[in-house]
């Protein structure tokens, strides 16, 4: 349940609640708004009674969280959760640019791309380092020995890194030398290492699994969130559908609808959602248009000889090209976002009112 409260409510009537509510044993998660003040009330272990929680000073109403994902919901937290990584704040009004290669292959590489990325005004460098492929054939990463190289190289050009862990045991080991950890579209549901993610200080960023439906991508998340850790980054990376020119589908309609109900930002992944260099730059625009917090793009020096994802990696001057086509709709983007992070935000309080 969600617990409103009057923004002027004293300290000592506010703490009189907060113990109320934890002696009964309730989990709870607290959010400050400009108007009120929003105590959530999670899990169904405690017994709590409405028409007592009522009667307290300064609560206004006491309302049932109709999603089955709590923290994750809107309504729990109208205003969106914005997430910052260094200087980076992604989640505001402007989107933010993530990109990089698939995988770091070399030092050579990594550098070379971090170098060019940050020319490009990227704001974060991405490179897999322990790859989930689908062959066991197919390269599987270049592993810990790429750590340092991707950590040194960002550090060099001023970029945060995103890299993807794949196995609890990887937190520990990728914790000095990641800024975001990215959970892939494979590891979705595997719900012990998003539950130890839950524990870290980092940033989360979580795809969607191909096949995942909206509530599934938010539990997802609420696995995160529940562990104490609320900086999750949802990814839209594409689903499986029956259009075979592409590898998979980027499912735009999620994107507005996660605004709707969510107040986590999501990211859009064009190149895993269309597999191919050619429609990066347009599914880029849709997916921003469409209100995307930002982009996360496959960026390689040369990308006939990538040792993963060769056939959607865009080279330096394709991705230049994508940065060229984006500027033009910059401004109006930003327009856009902010008259849509304040209708969402406003419809959002008023259903607490
Ligand atoms: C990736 O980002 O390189 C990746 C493997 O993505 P996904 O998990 O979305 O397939
Ligand atoms: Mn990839």
């Amino acid at each position: 349940m969600i617990i409103v409260v009057n923004n002027n409510i004293s300290d000592s009537e506010y703490k009189e609640l907060i113990s109320y509510l934890k002696e009964k044993k309730a989990e709870i998660h607290e959010v400050r708004g400009v108007e009120k003040r929003i105590i959530g009330v999670i899990g169904n272990k405690h017994k709590l009674d409405k028409d007592a929680i009522i009667t307290f000073e300064g609560v206004e109403k006491v309302i049932p969280i109709i999603e089955s994902y709590k923290i994750a919901s809107r309504q729990m937290h109208p205003q969106a959760t914005i997430i910052e990584v260094g200087k980076v704040k992604i989640g505001g009004i402007q989107p933010v640019k993530m990109a990089g290669p698939c995988s770091v292959e070399s030092e050579e590489q990594i550098w070379q791309s971090a170098e060019e990325m940050a020319k490009q005004g990227v704001d974060i460098l991405r490179g897999g380092i322990f790859k989930p492929r689908s062959s066991p054939y197919s390269f599987q990463g270049i592993g810990e020995i790429g750590l340092p190289w991707l950590r040194d190289a960002g550090k060099h050009y001023g970029l945060p890194v995103i890299s993807e862990v794949m196995q609890i045991k990887q937190i520990e080991d990728m914790y000095d030398y990641v800024d975001i950890y990215q959970v892939g579209a494979r590891n979705m549901q595997n719900f012990k290492l998003l539950e130890e993610l839950g524990k870290t200080d980092k940033p989360i960023m979580l795809k969607r699994g191909i096949a995942a439906t909206l509530n599934e991508f938010l539990m997802s998340a609420e696995y995160i969130l529940s562990q104490g850790n609320n900086k999750v980054i949802l990814c839209e990376r594409g689903i499986r559908t029956f259009v075979e020119f592409s590898r998979n589908t980027l499912d735009i309609n999620i994107i507005p609808m996660i605004k709707n109900v969510s107040h986590l930002p999501i990211i859009v992944d064009p190149s895993h959602a269309t597999g191919r260099r050619d429609l990066i730059i347009p599914t880029t625009l849709a997916g921003l248009t469409a209100g995307a917090d930002g982009f996360i793009v496959e960026v390689h020096p040369n990308p006939h000889v990538a040792l993963s994802d060769g056939a959607q990696q865009l080279n330096f001057s394709q991705f230049a090209k994508l940065i060229e086509d984006y500027k033009i709709i910059e401004n109006s983007v930003e327009i856009l976002r902010a008259k849509k992070m304040k209708e969402i935000e406003k419809d959002a309080s008023s259903s607490l009112q």
